[in-house]
């Protein structure tokens, strides 16, 4: 094992009470790490729907998503989830609201002991009266992992197999869609779309981190 490897490992198992993206031993983060969260971002996606991320995916915030999800770290849903809370607080008001997540394939959320994004949702509900959790959206079969398809492969991918599960729908108030990572806005609009279809208002999605690629304006 190449030892940067292995020193990452055992970084890995510094004990809770570390910082969320670096381990070292200041929760939930440390100084440096800190400063270089953020700042918060709109991307700008075509189709909608609006966008706010806590931050791009780089840095800190890209290494502690990567713990919390690749790595076993369901601690991290705590300082993770705050993050959220904060954009959630910036984008919303008081009136009801409900946080419905973005559906995980069922064999990745089983790989990862749990759905993460619901688990982040269950964080700001928490800490934010009047915020309910729905969780109506699922993914039809024969959906796949989206990692290294292009915009329009990940459209097709998920074309009409987002849909809305028996029960569970939100009631009242609007709704907001919460994913961890926003690339091309496909798996949003699907989700969106599905909600739309069925008579709920959705007013917008946070995020954790934005990986889109910004749009780069070429002469006509
Ligand atoms: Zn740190």
């Amino acid at each position: 094992m190449d030892v940067r490897v292995l020193a990452a490992a055992l970084l890995d198992l510094v004990l809770p009470g570390d910082c969320a993206a670096c381990g070292a031993p200041e929760p939930p983060w440390c100084a440096r790490c800190r400063t270089e969260l953020g700042p918060p971002v709109r991307p700008y996606l075509p189709g909608g729907p609006a966008v706010f991320a806590a931050g791009r995916y780089t840095g800190p915030l890209r290494s502690a998503l990567l713990r919390y999800k690749e790595r076993g770290r369901r601690d991290l849903a705590g300082p993770l989830g705050a993050l959220l809370t904060a954009l959630v607080d910036d984008v919303a008001g008081p009136a009801p609201l409900w946080l419905v997540p973005a559906p995980s394939r069922p064999a990745a959320a089983r790989v990862r002991g749990g759905d993460h994004v619901a688990r982040l949702c269950r964080e700001v509900v928490a800490s934010r009266p009047g915020t309910r959790l729905a969780r109506p959206l699922r993914l039809s079969r024969g959906v796949r992992d989206s990692v290294g398809l292009d915009p329009e492969q990940r459209a097709a991918n998920l074309a009409g197999r987002v849909r809305v599960g028996p029960g569970a729908l939100p009631g009242d108030g609007a709704v907001l869609l919460v994913d961890d990572v926003v690339t091309t806005g496909a798996t949003l609009r699907a989700c969106r779309d599905a909600l739309v279809a069925a008579g709920k208002q959705v007013v917008g999605a946070v995020v954790l981190c934005d990986a889109s690629v910004p749009m780069i304006k070429t002469k006509a």
